[in-house]
């Protein structure tokens, strides 16, 4: 935290602007004084002697333990990211998988029942679908477009509802307003998948979600570096709930990884604002060419959700989905004709990324359901990076004129 000089107002962290908070927050120098932060990459810590060992144990002194529960590197990642989204606390995992896993785990036990949105990221649909009904959580999965569709879905035992939203691959909006306040009447939890929006475009718990969890391998690293994810949220559910569950059976990020993310979200805001901007100029492109068919982005006028996209996002985000012309030949043939834009299943990274999602993130799931969730022959989605935008499409170009 800056506040070499107590009597300064900016050592206050409420007076700080968000990008100031990404570059400064949560910062814990050690008695060297280091200027990036440094990288505590130890398993575990020592006591000055078995007294304060028993105190450290029984939480009468503060302090760290073992790196499975806490670390000095990973506090100061989930306490930057907790300072930035606007959260009480966080905790932070090995992966983005993880995190869903665990915010998920941390509300339910057998007999529970959880309703989703069906348009989610392939694992999600996989842990909600598939993992939880083994252990005697039972869900249920709604198109999550219309709000109307998660209250119908509600039973007397559902406690958490869950929901991505842009959704992928289609970019499909679900209402976090309305179906936290749907979730709440019926004393459910509300989690949210963010990392499409990303924490810079969209704040769900202000919009009244619960807990809200991001793959920070996306964005947040956003240089193809690392694995790593967060769960946020209150005090209560974090250090309660989430804590708990983390502690004792071990999803924990390496020290290294929550140091690359933590140096990752310095530049967040910089570079998903420039992705963002970049991601406007294709859709715009792409908007009416004559080799596509549909153009999917939130910010653009031609999404069906336009409207609620304004509303509870500040920016259209970094992601672009459209179906070609045709179908699968056509799709594979525009990506085989890219140079630059890589052909990845990976998003939110500096380097403009490809995927053909029906033979790839979503090649488990039948024709039908494929259908059901948009998922064309012909849908292509496409991560925007950091390059110069020119260069982009003229790339786009090329491979559009090979279709
Ligand atoms: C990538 C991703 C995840 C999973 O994150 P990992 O870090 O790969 O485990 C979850 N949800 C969404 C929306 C994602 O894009």
């Amino acid at each position: 935290m800056p506040d070499k000089n107590k009597n300064n107002p900016m050592s206050n962290l409420n007076n700080l602007s968000a990008q100031t908070k990404l570059v400064h927050g949560g910062t814990e120098r050690s008695k060297h004084g280091e200027t990036s932060e440094a990288i505590y990459f130890n398993s575990g810590f020592s006591y000055d002697n078995s007294e304060a060992a028993e105190a450290r144990f029984n939480g009468e002194e503060p302090g760290h333990i073992y790196s499975r529960f806490s670390n000095p590197s990973i506090e100061m990642f989930q306490n930057r990211m907790a300072i930035f989204e606007g959260a009480e606390a966080a905790r932070a995992t090995a992966t983005g998988m993880a995190a869903v896993t665990y915010a998920l785990l941390s509300q339910v036990k057998a007999g529970d029942h959880v309703v989703a949105s069906r348009a989610l990221f392939g694992s999600c649909r996989y842990v909600v679908e598939d993992f939880l009904p083994r252990f005697g959580v039972n869900s249920t999965l709604v198109d999550g477009r219309n709000s109307e569709n998660f209250a119908k879905a509600m039973r007397p035992n559902t406690k958490a509802v869950f929901i991505e939203t842009p959704t992928n691959p289609t970019l499909e909006l679900v209402d976090i307003k309305a179906v936290a306040d749907i979730a709440h009447a019926h004393d459910a939890k509300l989690i949210v998948d963010n990392v499409f929006a990303t924490a810079v475009w969209q704040k769900p718990l202000k919009l009244g979600a619960d807990l809200v969890i991001y793959s920070a391998t996306k964005h947040i690293d956003g240089q193809g570096r690392a694995l790593g994810g967060i769960i946020l949220g209150s005090k209560e559910l974090i250090e309660a709930d989430v804590h708990t569950f983390i502690r004792q059976t071990g999803p924990s990020i390496s020290p290294f990884n929550a140091w690359v993310m933590l140096k990752g979200l310095e530049t967040l805001s910089l570079r998903v604002e420039k992705m963002s901007e970049n991601a406007a100029k294709i859709a715009d492109f792409l908007d009416g060419h004559k080799k596509i068919n549909r153009l999917f982005y939130p910010f653009n006028k031609s999404h069906p959700q336009y409207e609620l996209a304004k509303a509870q996002m500040s920016n259209g985000s970094t992601m672009v989905s459209f179906e070609v012309k045709g179908g699968q030949e056509e799709a594979f043939r525009l990506a085989n004709g890219l140079s630059i834009i890589l052909i990845s299943n990976n998003l939110g990274d500096a380097k403009s990324i490809i995927s053909h999602p029906s033979t790839t993130t979503h090649q488990r799931f039948s024709e039908e359901e494929r259908e059901e969730q948009g998922i064309k022959r012909s849908l292509l989605r496409l991560s925007v990076g950091l390059e110069d935008v020119n260069d982009l499409i003229a790339d786009l170009d090329y491979a559009l004129s090979q279709v």
